[in-house]
């Protein structure tokens, strides 16, 4: 099993990743929106019930499914 990913890790500090995506500092990155979140990221390879799943921004480490990071992209 992979590692779960810190807040404080260097790739989540760069990318600004919280493990709640209530709690991202919506001044600091405009480019949040409400109901974006891990789970529905393109990058996010957990299935639809995991809470966590592996990030590829993430060196695969696990992210929270309700988390955020300014690498954020919709799931197509
Ligand atoms: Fe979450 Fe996507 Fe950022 Fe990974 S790239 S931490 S899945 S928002």
């Amino acid at each position: 099993q992979a590692a779960k990913l810190q807040e404080s890790d260097p790739q989540a500090l760069a990318l600004g990743y919280k493990e709640d995506a209530n709690k991202v500092d919506a001044k600091k990155y405009p480019a949040f929106a409400a109901g974006h979140i891990c789970s529905g990221c393109a990058l996010y390879q957990g299935k639809a019930t995991d809470v966590s799943g592996a990030c590829g921004a993430m060196a695969g480490k696990l992210v929270s499914a309700k988390g955020w990071c300014i690498a954020w992209a919709k799931k197509a």
